[in-house]
């Protein structure tokens, strides 16, 4: 076994296709239903949504994809990305593991994000797309979008979760350094924001509301697309540059992973370092298994239900089948903006349905407590979302220490936290509570349901 902390690749080493974990699967997915007919959508049908290129790859099987070479050239910027033996937080844990993370912090916006943002830039500028509408949870999927529409000379439109645009001011001045609108979400520049304040005034929006303003948006001009930072099929399969890239560098070690460890939000990150493995896995490769971590109060995969459902509160977008706290739950505030999402997701979804990924919870401060010890001792401070992963993984690893066992323990470490430092205060100061999420609310939000899930 090699002494090296860091495992670096060449620019040649950037993949030149993505993986499509649908290739692969035991069963093909459950097929995207159009909302007013419950019957399965066409290209065309999304047409108006996305670019053509994005939805023959959100409907592809192929097992790989190519990535294009303007996207490969842009992606070498910060790619192949580093992969670090945690050396330091081994010896802090005093473990027999072996603990490895890849680390997305080192994109133009601090997260893993931008590989897909490239992607989807490239394909709208090639279909003649002048803007792209958007919405924002934490600011990283709108930093992205920003980022990478500056390169291609499009405009970006953010629509920002609105107790994130006002708890994190430089996330937006970061979005208009790029030349990206950013607004805050609920906001009156659209009926479904109009309709969510007319209600609640004083809505601190979610993700879901703001999904419905930037679709809203996007259908009105025939020159705008939308694009969207997690969930779907495409945005996983950019996402997978992640997993591969890691596969070399674990070959460099020596090594392969017995156990991967990563936060889900809408499961991108999650997808980009796990389905490269989980496809080995089912081509007839070496077992691993598959953790997912999400946040105690948002805990789509652990507590939600497997149904059809809308992606929006609006009710704008197609219906998919995933784990759902329902379209209209708004999850407690806390701070991993980025994993409040109400859905999962459906490829997560389904390999979770599967067994093939495990899902687990966490609650802030457990999160925090660990992400400070990684600090410590590897000298990056992640992401609050990327402190689901971090606590994953150090739980696993204490696990091998009480079993006298030596795994390898891969996870990622999908974006630092430097524009987070509101949430580390706040985790110093004692005022990092947990607020239980509504059980009322969420089972009214399930009750809530589409009908034909129903008949599904
Ligand atoms: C957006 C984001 C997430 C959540 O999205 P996924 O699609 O689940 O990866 C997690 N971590 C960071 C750093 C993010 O920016």
């Amino acid at each position: 076994m090699s002494d090296s902390i860091k495992y670096l690749l060449q620019e040649s080493d950037i993949p030149t296709a993505w993986y499509n974990i649908i290739a692969d699967l035991p069963e093909a997915p459950p097929p995207v239903l159009h909302p007013g007919t419950g019957q399965p959508i066409t290209p065309d049908d999304l047409a108006p949504l996305f670019p053509m290129a994005v939805i023959e790859q959100e409907v592809s099987s192929e097992r790989y994809i190519d990535i294009p070479e303007p996207v490969r050239d842009i992606l070498k910027q910060w790619r192949p990305s580093p992969l670090y033996r945690a050396r330091r937080l081994e010896q802090a844990l005093d473990t027999s593991a072996r603990i490895y993370y890849k680390y997305e912090g080192v994109s133009p916006a601090g997260s893993h994000k931008p590989n897909t943002a490239v992607a989807q830039a490239f394909y709208s500028k090639q279909e003649g797309v002048k803007r792209i509408t958007t919405e924002t949870g934490a600011g990283q999927w709108g930093s992205a979008l920003a980022f990478a529409g500056a390169f291609f000379g499009l405009e970006i439109e953010v629509y920002m979760v609105k107790v994130s645009f006002n708890q994190k001011p430089y996330r937006r001045a970061f979005m208009e350094s790029f030349g990206a609108t950013c607004i805050a979400s609920p906001s009156d520049t659209t009926e479904s924001g109009r309709a969510v304040l007319a209600e609640n005034p004083d809505s601190t929006g979610s993700l879901g509301i703001a999904i419905s303003e930037a679709v809203e948006r996007a259908v009105q001009r025939d020159d705008t697309r939308y694009a969207l930072g997690s969930v779907l099929n495409h945005v996983l399969l950019h996402q997978t540059v992640i997993g591969q890239e890691t596969m070399k560098q674990l070959e460099m070690a020596d090594d392969y992973p017995d156990i991967i460890v990563g936060c889900t939000g809408g499961g991108s990150n999650f997808a980009g370092i796990a389905f490269p493995f989980l496809g080995e896995k089912l081509r007839g490769g070496q077992d691993v298994h598959i953790i997912a971590v999400e946040p105690a109060n948002c805990p789509t995969l652990t507590k939600g239900r497997y149904a059809y459902d809308f992606g929006d509160t609006g009710h704008l977008t197609p219906l998919v089948k995933m784990h759902t706290l329902g379209s209209t739950f708004v999850p407690p505030g806390f701070h991993a903006g980025g994993l409040r999402y109400h859905g999962m997701g459906p490829l997560v979804s389904q390999t979770a349905e599967l067994g093939l990924v495990h899902p687990r919870s966490y609650t802030q401060a457990e999160c925090f407590d660990a992400g400070v010890q990684f600090a410590k001792a590897e000298g990056i401070i992640p992401a609050p979302e990327a402190n689901h992963a971090v606590v994953g993984a150090i739980e696993e690893a204490i696990k091998c220490k009480e079993e006298g066992s030596s795994k390898a323990i891969l996870f990622n470490l999908c974006g630092h936290g430097n524009f987070d430092m509101q949430a580390y205060m706040d985790y110093f100061a004692g005022k990092l509570y947990d607020q239980e999420y509504s059980e009322e609310e969420l089972a009214m939000a399930l009750s809530g349901l589409p009908s034909v899930a129903a008949a599904a």
